[in-house]
This record gives C-alpha cells, sequence and structure tokens, in this order.
C-alpha cells in the first residue's frame, strides 16, 4: 500500500472554494495511485471565536457569546450548504453541534467558571463540525470519503489544552480503523488537533495541533509521508508576512525544521516533526492554493548549505524572569530549586542565561507568572518582564563559523538585546529582544544573510520573477 497523510490547516478549508481546491488536491493524489487518510483543520479563525465566545460568555456575557455561536452556525450551515445538494442530515447534525455548543456558553455565563476541560470541550467543536463537512463534500466530488471520530484514535492523558498523546494506544488504535478502510479503497476524513483521554472526555494538543494530529496518525500507520498543506509555498526564510522577500527552502532536516517550529515558526506545530523522524517518514509543507509549486521537504539529512542561515524564526509573548540572589554565590542545588519551582508550575523554560549571583529565564507569557514569582520570591528577588519575542536564526552550522556572531548582531545594531543563547546542536542562535522590535530585527537580518542564498536549498527563481 502507498499510505499518505494529507493535513490541510484552516486556511485550506475556510469556505467552499477552499474545501473544492482541496477536494480536488486529494483525488489528484488518488489518481497517482495513493490511498490517502485526511486530517483538517477547523474553518480558518474558528478556534480563535469558539475561544472567544468563551472568554465573552465566562464574563457573564450571555447575548455576546451566543452571538458568536449564530454568527459560526451560519458559517457552517452555509458552506454544508453551497457543496452538498441534499444537505439536510449535515445540517441537522451541525444544528445539533451548535446547539449543545450553546448550551455549555449558556451555562459558562452562569457559573462565571471556565476550566482548562470546558475550553477544550468547547474548542473541539471546530474541527468536528470542518471535519464531518470536509467527508460529505468530498464524497459529493466523488471520493470514497468516511468520517472518522478524531477523540476515537487520538487518545492522550489529561493535560487539557496541550495533552500528550499515548503513543501504544494511537497505535493500536489508527491501525485497527484506518487499515481496514484503506484496503477497501476509502478516504477517511479526520479532524486534527482534537483528541480525547482514557475516560472519553475531549482534550485538545495545543494551537496549531492539527499537524502533530496527522504526524501521530502517519507515525502510527507507517505512512510513506506526511502532506502538511497551508497557504504559504512551504517553509520559508522567514515569516512571509513579516518579511515579503521571504524565499521558499526547498529541503530542510528534521532537526533544522523542528528548531523553526518551536522558536516560532507557526507554519509547522513544534512537536510534529517528532512522530515522523522516529518511523523516518518524510514530511512535506505545501501549498493548497499553489499545488503545483513542489514546497518544502524535510528529511533526516539535508544536503549542504552555502548560505549560513536557512530560515529566522520568531516567538513573541514571551516573558523574562529575573532571579537575583547573592546565596547562589558558591552554592550547589540552587539552580535544582529555580527549576522545581517551574516544573511544580508545568511552565516550559524556553531559554537560561546565569551569571555568578543571577538567573534569567525566558517562559511564554501566561497567567500562572505571579504565582510562579511568589514560589521564587521564596528562594531570592524576582521581577518579571512581558512584551519580549525570541528571534531565532537555524541554520546547518552556525557555531562552526568564524565572524557569525559578529555578523548578526552588526545587522541589528540599532536594537537593544536582553539575553543571547547558542543552542548545543550548533544548529541555532538565539536572542532576546523587545517584541516591538521584533519585525524589524527579522527584516534586517534577512536583508544581511539572503544576499545571495544558495540555489540548492532556496527557491531564487522565485525572486528573479
Ligand atoms: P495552517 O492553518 O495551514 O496550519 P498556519 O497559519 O498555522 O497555517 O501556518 C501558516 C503560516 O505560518 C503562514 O501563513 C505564515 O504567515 C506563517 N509562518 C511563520 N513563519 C513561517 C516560515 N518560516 N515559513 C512559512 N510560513 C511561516
Ligand atoms: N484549529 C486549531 C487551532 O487553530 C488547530 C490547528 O489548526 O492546527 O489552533
Ligand atoms: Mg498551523
Amino acid at each position: 500500500m502507498s499510505l499518505l497523510v494529507m493535513k490541510f490547516g484552516g486556511t485550506s478549508v475556510e469556505d467552499p472554494a477552499a474545501i473544492r481546491r482541496t477536494a480536488a488536491i486529494v483525488a489528484g493524489r488518488i489518481a497517482l495511485g495513493k490511498q490517502p487518510v485526511v486530517v483538517v483543520s477547523a474553518m480558518a479563525k474558528v478556534t480563535d471565536q469558539l475561544l472567544r465566545a468563551a472568554a465573552t460568555a465566562v464574563q457573564g456575557d450571555r447575548i455576546g457569546a451566543l452571538a458568536i455561536s449564530s454568527r459560526l452556525r451560519s458559517r457552517h450551515r452555509d458552506t454544508a450548504a453551497a457543496l452538498v445538494k441534499d444537505s439536510s442530515a449535515l445540517i441537522n447534525r451541525i444544528d445539533q453541534k451548535f446547539d449543545s455548543l450553546d448550551e455549555i456558553l449558556r451555562g459558562l455565563a452562569a457559573l462565571l467558571e471556565l476550566t482548562p476541560r470546558i475550553s477544550d470541550l468547547i474548542a473541539s467543536h471546530g474541527e468536528l463540525l470542518s471535519s464531518r463537512i470536509v467527508a460529505a463534500a468530498f464524497r459529493e466530488m466523488g471520493i470514497a470519503a468516511v468520517h472518522v471520530d478524531a477523540r476515537k484514535i487520538i487518545i492522550t492523558d489529561s493535560q487539557f489544552q496541550k495533552a500528550v498523546p499515548q503513543d501504544t494506544l494511537i497505535e493500536k488504535s489508527a491501525r485497527e480503523k484506518f487499515l481496514p478502510l484503506l484496503a477497501q479503497g476509502k478516504v477517511p476524513v479526520m479532524g486534527g488537533f482534537i483528541a480525547s483521554n482514557e475516560d472519553g472526555l475531549s482534550t485538545t494538543l495545543g494551537r496549531g495541533g492539527s499537524d502533530f494530529s496527522a504526524a501521530l496518525v502517519g507515525g502510527a500507520i507507517q505512512a510513506e509521508a506526511i502532506e502538511i498543506w497551508t497557504d504559504v509555498d512551504g517553509i520559508m526564510s522567514a515569516d512571509p508576512r513579516v518579511c515579503p522577500d521571504a524565499l521558499r527552502v526547498k529541503i530542510i532536516s528534521f532537526e533544522e525544521a523542528a528548531e523553526l517550529a518551536y522558536f516560532g515558526a507557526k507554519v509547522l506545530h513544534p512537536a510534529t516533526i517528532l512522530p515522523a523522524v522516529r518511523k523516518n517518514i518524510p514530511v512535506l509543507v505545501l501549498n493548497s492554493r499553489n499545488p503545483i509549486c513542489e514546497g518544502t521537504r524535510i528529511t533526516s539529512l539535508a544536503p549542504h548549505c552555502k548560505s549560513p542561515i536557512k530560515s529566522i524564526a520568531v516567538k513573541k509573548k514571551l516573558s523574562i524572569i529575573d532571579v537575583v540572589a547573592s546565596r547562589m554565590l558558591m552554592t550547589h542545588g540552587y539552580m535544582k530549586s529555580i527549576f522545581d519551582v517551574f516544573d511544580k508550575h508545568h511552565c516550559p523554560v524556553d531559554m537560561v542565561a546565569t551569571s555568578e549571583v543571577s538567573v534569567s529565564l525566558t517562559v511564554d507569557s501566561n497567567e500562572k507568572l505571579p504565582s510562579i514569582a511568589a514560589d521564587l520570591g521564596q528562594l531570592a528577588d524576582v521581577k518579571y518582564e512581558g512584551g519580549k519575542a525570541l528571534v531565532c536564526l537555524v541554520g546547518d552550522d552556525i557555531r562552526g563559523k568564524n565572524g557569525m556572531a559578529a555578523q548578526i548582531f552588526n545587522a541589528i545594531r540599532h536594537i537593544n538585546l536582553r539575553m543571547i543563547s547558542q543552542g548545543a546542536n550548533e544548529i541555532n542562535l538565539s536572542f532576546m529582544i523587545d517584541e516591538d522590535d521584533a519585525d524589524e530585527a527579522v527584516r534586517s537580518l534577512h536583508a544581511a544573510f539572503f544576499q545571495d542564498p544558495d540555489p540548492a536549498i532556496f527557491d531564487v527563481e522565485a525572486r528573479k520573477q
């Protein structure tokens, strides 16, 4: 069998025209003899709007929350009606989902309390709806699609909002469900991002998690490739929204792509690569609006690149925490006590810098910061400050090249730096700046490092046109 996982992001299923394009792409793969499993995101912006409805309801604004839900209901009903001729059964199902959503929103507006578990239940509606609509639309267009409930396949622990997949259970359920369907020539269509814990309660894999779902399924069924279909031509040398002359990266290693994703290149979910790396499955990032473009291929070994940097990623909404204590002088175990605090609050740390008497750490800005600071305050003086961004340069051998740091810091000499770090793996160099300076820093670095890009790695043809 020639198994393929095809994941379509929000913009690839945002309206009837996008869903038709997606169907044509899938039909094209089937015509080539591939057997795809399709994973879809919620329609573009729906997850944001569902979470906004929840936030509105919990402030007591029942009418405002129900108005958001009602607009979403119309959008889904209209999309279904435009794509499916006899759509009454599908529209009934959509109505049922929105009726139960409205009930949850009313409950929230009365109780004024939103737990991570309820937040996941609300967010899951986006992919539950889009996957049903896409499956029905595919059938209408002659693809033998079968809807599969992701919550029966992707089993996680109970860390709502960022649940951890249980690989062995997923492998078993994915193989049991998908392989017989594929053998019958069916095309399974499942929602990404959503999952359930072993008690059957809905969980989610974290924002942007549909990529992760696709990689989990690809790993479980040993697909020959995982295709991530999005709204840009592939992984680019910088976010094209920030840097319009960004170039498409034709090929990149798993390790480099993982660094980029982790450090904020939204084009891939940070954890996507892992299940694929473990089984050595190539990942392709492709553009559903420009399907003839060959995209970016992520493979275990990337060919050598003459340009020192492959891509620049930016992670925003970060905070710096400064911990200062003279007690650190000549003691051991002090770092452990600091990290124990982060561990207790389940808060990942991105970057660390230490001196004799101080430690600075960066974390995603989050609502736990005041309690983390209070706990750290038992050990030392603590200050924290939000509105920071981490800029990360990824490339083959950044550390091995003489004069790299000088070139980088020269390109951004007009910007104030807070922290600098070079990863142990020699392929990344990152630094922390104010969020307001981040876009300008990316453009300056891009201008400095992409004057003469290696044509074996970057699509320089696009620049000439
Ligand atoms: P999807 O809904 O398909 O998952 P996302 O919005 O999550 O799409 O990711 C695609 C977006 O990622 C692009 O529109 C682009 O603005 C952004 N992006 C950020 N960094 C990069 C990069 N280095 N290369 C390509 N896209 C990037
Ligand atoms: N719909 C989810 C989100 O917006 C997951 C995804 O699109 O990958 O975060
Ligand atoms: Mg995404």
